[in-house]
C-alpha cells in the first residue's frame, strides 16, 4: 500500500542503523529505532480507534518521542496538529475544538489541567512524556504492528496553525504532496546529503522546525543534533559536530554575543540558514566578519512552506530573501491581482506544489486568499529587483497610510537601524487626528543611548517628511513571539493613544 509521505520520508530508514537523532546527552536514536517507535505509535492510534483523516492534537515538549508520534500519525494516515507549548489550556481548547481532534496528546505535567478541556472538546486525553512514559506509550507497547495506511498526494497530512502574528491563528491544511515536494526541493537546493549533520534547535510545532528542518534531514538521510530548545551556550558547544544550522534571526544575534564564536569554531560548518523573520543587514555583516560565512536567508510561511531562497552558489544578497524556489511561481500584484511591473511594491502572490489546500473550517477566508487559478495572496508586501531577488518590505497589515501616503515600515526601520546608537527598531502606524495614521518608531538602543532629537535630525536628511516618525519611543526590547517575530499588533495596542485622537 502506498503512503505518499511515509514512503518518501521514512520507509528506506526502517532498516538503517545510521544515526537520526543525536541528543543533548550524546545518546543516539538510529533511523531504524525511530521508525520502529513511529510504527508502535501508529499502532496505538489505530488501536484507539483513529482512522485515516481523523485528527490528533499534540502539545508536547520537543523530544524524540514527540517527533515519533508525528511520524506515527503520518504512518497511520492520521492528520496531526502540533501545538505551541506556550499555549494556555484556554488557547489550546480553541485548536482542539476547531480541528475536531479525537485525541489530545500531552505531557504528564499538564494532564490534570487539560483533562476538563479535553472532555469539553470531546477528545480523549493521552499522556506521552518526553522520557517515553505515559498512557499513550503504554498503549503503543501493547499495540500490534499495523499496516501502513494508504494515503495519496492530495490527502491531508497536517493542520498547521499559523503563528497568530496578525490575528487569530488559522489552521492551514497541508497535503502529503505539499510537505514532500517542498522538503525535496529544499534538500536539493541547499545540497543536503547523508554526510550532513543538522543542528536542530528550533521548536517542532512550527513549519520551520518541522517541515523545513526535520523533513529536509529525512529526505537527505542525515542526522540531526536534536536540542530541546535554543540555548546559545549549547549551540556553541555542539557547533563543531555539525555542518548546517537553520535558525531565526535571534539565534544569530545571540550567538554573536558569545566570544567563542570564531572561524575556528565553525570550521566544519557549511551552511547557516535564516528565516521566519527579517534578518538585519547588521547581523549579516557581523556574522560574515566573525565566521567568514554569509547567512543564507529564505522566506516562507505556514500556508506555503518555503517560497524563496537565496542561492547556495552565487550571491546571497543581504536584505533580500532570494529568488523563487524551483516549482514556485511568484508575482507582485495590486489589490485586484493584476501583476505590477518589475521593481514596484505590491502584494506577494505565490503558486506551486508547496501551496496549501486552504484554511480548515474557514471557507470564506480561503476564498479570499486563495485565487481560483491557484495563486495564494500571502499578505506580505515586496518587490522583485532586476535580477529576480525578492525583498519583503513588510506585511500588508503593517502598512502605514499617513496623510494618504503609503509608508513601508521596513524602509523607515532600515534608515533608523543605520544610525549610531540604534540596535534595532520597529515602526508602526497608530491613529492620528490629522493624518489618519501617524508614524511611530520604537527603538532599542545599542551601547550608547541615542538622542531622539538627533534621530529626527538625521532622518530628515534621508526620508521624505511623511515617512519620518512623529513619535519616538525608547525600549529595552521588542515584544516577540516564540518564533522571534516582532508583535507589531502588541506595540500598536500599547501606543494607540500617543497622538491623543
Ligand atoms: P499569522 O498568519 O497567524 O498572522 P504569521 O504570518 O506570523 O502569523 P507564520 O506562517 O509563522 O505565521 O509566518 C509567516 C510570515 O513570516 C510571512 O508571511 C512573513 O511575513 C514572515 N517571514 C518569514 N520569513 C521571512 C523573512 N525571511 N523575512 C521577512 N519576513 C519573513
Ligand atoms: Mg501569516
Amino acid at each position: 500500500m502506498a503512503n505518499h509521505l511515509y514512503d518518501a520520508l521514512f520507509r528506506r530508514h526502517e532498516t538503517s542503523g545510521r544515526p537520526f537523532l543525536i541528543l543533548k546527552d550524546g545518546e543516539v536514536v538510529t533511523q531504524a529505532e525511530f521508525t520502529a517507535m513511529a510504527a508502535r505509535f501508529a499502532g496505538a492510534l489505530t488501536a484507539a480507534g483513529l482512522r485515516p483523516g481523523d485528527r490528533l492534537a499534540l502539545q508536547l515538549d520537543k523530544s524524540p518521542v514527540m517527533l515519533a508520534a508525528i511520524a506515527g500519525a503520518i504512518r497511520a494516515g492520521v492528520v496531526f496538529l502540533p501545538l505551541n507549548t506556550a499555549y494556555t489550556p484556554t488557547e489550546l481548547s480553541y485548536f482542539v475544538k476547531d480541528a475536531g481532534a479525537r485525541i489530545l496528546l500531552c505531557d504528564g505535567r499538564a494532564e490534570v489541567q487539560l483533562s476538563p478541556i479535553a472532555q469539553d472538546c470531546g477528545a480523549a486525553l493521552s499522556v506521552l512524556n518526553a522520557d517515553g512514559s505515559g498512557s499513550f506509550a503504554d498503549a503503543a507497547s501493547a499495540a500490534v504492528s499495523t499496516s501502513i495506511a494508504e494515503r495519496g498526494p492530495d490527502d491531508l497530512a497536517a493542520l498547521l496553525y499559523t503563528s497568530g502574528t496578525t490575528g487569530r491563528s488559522k489552521g492551514a491544511m497541508m497535503s502529503h504532496a505539499n510537505l514532500l515536494s517542498n522538503a525535496e526541493v529544499l534538500a536539493r537546493h541547499w545540497r543536503f546529503t547523508e554526510r550532513d549533520v543538522l543542528l536542530h534547535a528550533l521548536p517542532v510545532f512550527h513549519t520551520h522546525g518541522l517541515f523545513v528542518a526535520t523533513n529536509v534531514a529525512l529526505v537527505a538521510g542525515c542526522p540531526m543534533i536534536f536540542l530541546p530548545k535554543f540555548d546559545a551556550d549549547e549551540v556553541i558547544r555542539r557547533m563543531p559536530e555539525a555542518t548546517a544550522i537553520m535558525g531565526v534571526p535571534t539565534f544569530y544575534t545571540r550567538l554573536l554575543d558569545d566570544p567563542r564564536l570564531t572561524r575556528n569554531l565553525v570550521a566544519n560548518m557549511r551552511l547557516f540558514i535564516s528565516g521566519s523573520a527579517p534578518l538585519l543587514a547588521e547581523t549579516h555583516r557581523q556574522w560574515e566578519a566573525r565566521t567568514g560565512h554569509r547567512i543564507l536567508e529564505r522566506y516562507g510561511m505556514t500556508e506555503t512552506n518555503m517560497n524563496t531562497s537565496n542561492p547556495y552558489d552565487g550571491e546571497r544578497r543581504a536584505g533580500t530573501v532570494g529568488r523563487p524556489l524551483p516549482g514556485v511561481e511568484l508575482k507582485i500584484c495590486d489589490a485586484e491581482g493584476r501583476e505590477l511591473p518589475q521593481g514596484e511594491i505590491g502584494t506577494i502572490e505565490v503558486r506551486g506544489p508547496n501551496v496549501f489546500k486552504g484554511y480548515w473550517n474557514m471557507p470564506e477566508k480561503t476564498a479570499e486568499e486563495l485565487r481560483p487559478d491557484g495563486f495564494f495572496i500571502t499578505g506580505d508586501l515586496g518587490f522583485v529587483d532586476a535580477d529576480g531577488y525578492v525583498t519583503i518590505v513588510g506585511r500588508g497589515k503593517d502598512l502605514i497610510i499617513s496623510g494618504g501616503f503609503n509608508v513601508y515600515p521596513k524602509e523607515v526601520e532600515l534608515a533608523l537601524d543605520a544610525l549610531p546608537g540604534v540596535l534595532e527598531s520597529a515602526v508602526i502606524g497608530v491613529p492620528h487626528p490629522d493624518f489618519g495614521e501617524g508614524v511611530v518608531a520604537v527603538i532599542i538602543p545599542g551601547a550608547t543611548r541615542p538622542d531622539p532629537d538627533a534621530i529626527r535630525a538625521a532622518l530628515s536628511q534621508t526620508l521624505a517628511r511623511f515617512k519620518q516618525p512623529k513619535h519616538i519611543v525608547l525600549r529595552d526590547a521588542l515584544p516577540r513571539n516564540t518564533m522571534g517575530k516582532v508583535q507589531k499588533n502588541v506595540l500598536r495596542e500599547e501606543l494607540k493613544g500617543v497622538f491623543a485622537v
